[in-house]
């Protein structure tokens, strides 16, 4: 080899080393490059990302925001609401308060119209006089368990409660009678006995004195067909002097039978006030004492009553003796102020009904 040849190749290999080594800078060159890229990247990623992590908190933060307020708005709806509905609270508590006032109108005038009807009623008498032809210690044979003239005549006589032996007055049967008419009277007769088939002549002929005189007969008795048969007989030509007032206290037959054990029956009496009413006398009924609510009793009499129906209640009940105990709580159920109350209101419109003093000052008292 020559010279030359070993220039060329001394020179190549030294070409080929810059080479080399330009390669190798070149490489580090851009692997510095290629890390700053990557650094670069990295801090433009991380700040994209910081970015976005501020922008999803500051979006969250709104949507809470957001979030609250429409709470808010939810708050003040429902507080709305709320007011609303205090206020319709309120309004309905006044219109309930207007009810009430008017319902007070109403009862009180209801009670005045009440007290007057009964004041009214209250005046109307039974009779002027009373008359009786049983000797006064002679004990009436119906032997009802309220009867207060027993418990009297036991007390003033001390008659024997047991004894019903009917003794007739004498003297009170032959007495004779001035003419009356100028100044007519209602006489009830009798007032303190009933009538019955062994003193009904008797009866009968103390009547028409009575009328002949110039007066007029109230008839009080818990009536035996026997003994109305008769007196219509023999009455028929003073039909206008005379009013039936039977004594009717329930349609019960069983309470009438532990009440009145030996009065005449319910059936016995309706059909006396049918036989009188038909025979064209005056006729009326006492429901005194009423021993049951009597809206039945009075349906089944008033077809037959051209006069008045009176309804009393029982005086005495809780002091009365040998009473069961369960009829004293029932009676005094039927009597309490509420019942009372109740009775009078359903028939305070019937014109045929009048009550009596028993139910009318406890009504009077009461109100
Ligand atoms: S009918 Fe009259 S008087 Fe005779 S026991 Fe009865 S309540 Fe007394």
């Amino acid at each position: 080899m020559n010279n030359r040849n070993q220039m060329n190749l001394k020179l190549q290999k030294e070409f080929l080393g810059f080479l080399e080594r330009d390669n190798e800078n070149k490489n580090e060159n851009k692997n510095e490059n290629e890390n700053e890229n990557e650094n670069d990247n990295k801090k433009i990623l991380k700040k994209e990302k910081e970015k976005k992590i501020k922008q999803k908190k500051k979006r969250k933060r709104h949507n809470e925001k957001e979030k609250e307020k429409e709470k808010e708005k939810e708050k003040e709806k429902e507080k709305e609401k709320e007011k609303e509905k205090q206020k319709q609270k309120e309004k309905e508590k006044e219109k309930e308060k207007e009810r009430e006032r008017e319902k007070e109108k109403e009862r009180k005038n209801e009670k005045k119209e009440l007290k007057i009807k009964i004041k009214k009623s209250h005046n109307k008498q039974w009779s002027d006089r009373i008359y009786n032809i049983l000797t006064a210690d002679s004990n009436c044979k119906n032997d009802c368990k309220y009867c207060y003239m027993k418990a009297m005549k036991n007390r003033f006589f001390q008659t024997d409660l047991e004894d019903f032996t009917l003794r007739v007055n004498e003297k009170k049967v032959n007495k004779g009678w001035r003419n009356n008419k100028s100044k007519p009277k209602l006489f009830m007769f009798p007032s303190s006995h009933d009538i019955f088939d062994q003193i009904v002549d008797d009866y009968i002929h103390v009547s028409k004195k009575i009328i002949f005189a110039g007066n007029e007969v109230l008839i009080v008795t818990k009536p035996s067909l026997v003994c109305i048969k008769q007196i219509i007989n023999q009455l028929s030509n003073f039909k206008k002097k005379i009013l039936f007032r039977f004594t009717i206290t329930s349609d019960d037959q069983d309470i009438l039978d532990y009440w009145e054990p030996n009065a005449p029956s319910f059936e016995e009496r309706l059909n006396c006030l049918k036989l009188c009413y038909k025979n064209g006398f005056n006729t009326s009924v006492s429901i005194e004492p009423y021993l049951k609510f009597p809206n039945t009793l009075i349906k089944k009499i008033t077809p037959y009553i051209n006069d008045y129906i009176w309804i009393g209640s029982m005086s005495g009940l809780n002091t009365m003796k040998n009473i069961k105990i369960d009829e004293k709580k029932r009676l005094n159920t039927l009597y309490h102020f509420d019942n009372t109350l109740k009775l009078v209101n359903e028939f305070k419109n019937n014109k045929k009904i009048i009550f009596k003093t028993s139910i009318m000052s406890k009504i009077i008292n009461n109100l």
